[in-house]
């Protein structure tokens, strides 16, 4: 059975997918950023994530996901990760 945080990141993902379709995001650079690092990623088999089995269009749009290996994480982290490196 599914956490319910859990539905609520997939929730999350699939509607920023689809409002990304009409409007501009607000974190749409890192949403970008993180599916590109996907597209590379071994564990990428065609568009799905062999290792947590999230469909990565909607995988990478969601602010709370983060990566199984931590390839990318979280928004609120990587902001803070921004924050403090400059
Ligand atoms: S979520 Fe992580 S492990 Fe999965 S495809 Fe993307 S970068 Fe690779």
């Amino acid at each position: 059975m599914f956490k319910p945080n859990y539905i609520k990141i997939i929730f999350q993902g699939w509607l920023n997918w689809l409002l990304d379709i009409i409007s501009d995001l607000k974190y749409k650079k890192y949403f970008d950023d993180r599916l590109n690092i996907c597209k590379n990623c071994e564990h990428n088999k065609h568009g799905i994530c062999d290792i947590c089995k999230c469909v990565l269009t909607a995988k990478t749009k969601a602010e709370e996901s983060k990566c199984p290996i931590n390839k990318w994480d979280t928004i609120k982290n990587t902001l803070n990760k921004y924050k403090n490196d400059n």
